[in-house]
């Protein structure tokens, strides 16, 4: 069976990580225009280096929680193979012992040269005026895909998702283009889709199936039954 499961911000939150758009989110603390966009970028560098340092140093002190960890078995070792498309830029489902993860949104753990687009890890604290280690320019910004830009490796998805049999979206408020069109193009193609959130979302009809409840002990239980065959 191929699997693709498309994670985003609410499987972390219970490491502690702020999804952006439930109460108390990121969105109501920040203005998204500021410091995810490249307009804000251009306007005050440092402010959204600020604001993604401190993604950095929350993301670094998080922990996979139970969900990670129960998606990281689905590695074709026991069971069935998952490719993990994620929207997250925090890097659990890697410490939890995923491998081959898509950050489609990119990763606060690495920077990206405004100049010459060379990629590497970011240290702990990054600034715009931190030379590229390739070209010696910069600005500096986090390889992070801000909103208005094209998300990567997009073509490789959508290859993912033409083959699926079973399409699963965790954790995500499906609000955010191209990933919450997801659904579509995996149920046209012939594959299961499920939701598992922890209510359903505004895109909640466009699945078969949906899961409701934390991410922490929904994932599990489901991860249990696509081994045993249950699912
Ligand atoms: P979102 O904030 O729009 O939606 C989060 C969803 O998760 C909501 O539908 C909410 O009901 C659900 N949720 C909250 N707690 C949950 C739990 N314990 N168990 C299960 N579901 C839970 O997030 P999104 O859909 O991922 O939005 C996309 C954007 O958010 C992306 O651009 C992504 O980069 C960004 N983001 C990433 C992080 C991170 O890397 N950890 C954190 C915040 C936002």
């Amino acid at each position: 069976m191929r699997i693709v499961i498309l994670t985003g911000a609410g499987i972390s939150a219970e490491s502690g990580l702020g999804t952006f758009r439930d109460k108390g989110g990121l969105w109501s603390q920040y203005d998204l225009a500021e410091v995810a966009t490249p307009e804000g970028f251009a306007r005050n560098p440092h402010q959204v280096h600020d604001f993604y340092n401190a993604r950095r140093e929350n993301a670094a002190r998080a922990k996979p929680n139970a969900a990670h960890v129960a998606l990281a078995r689905l590695n074709g070792t026991d069971g069935p193979e998952a490719a993990i498309v994620t929207q997250n830029i925090d890097d659990l489902h890697e410490r939890a012992g995923s491998r081959g993860v898509i950050h489609m949104h990119g990763e606060v753990a690495r920077s990206l040269c405004g100049a010459c687009g060379s990629r590497w890890d970011a240290a702990p604290e990054t600034h715009p005026d931190d030379p590229c280690p390739e070209c010696g320019n910069c600005p500096t910004r986090p390889d992070v895909v801000w909103f208005g830009e094209y998300p990567y490796r997009l073509d490789e998805i959508e290859r993912l998702l033409r083959n699926a049999d079973l399409f699963a979206a965790i954790g995500t408020s499906g609000e955010v283009y191209p990933a919450a069109g997801f659904v579509e193009t995996a149920h046209a193609n012939g594959s299961r889709t499920v939701e598992i959130n922890l209510e359903p979302s505004q895109g909640a009809s466009r699945f078969q199936d949906v899961i409701v409840g934390r991410a922490t002990e929904t994932v599990p239980v489901w991860v249990d039954g696509l081994i045993s065959g249950e699912s």
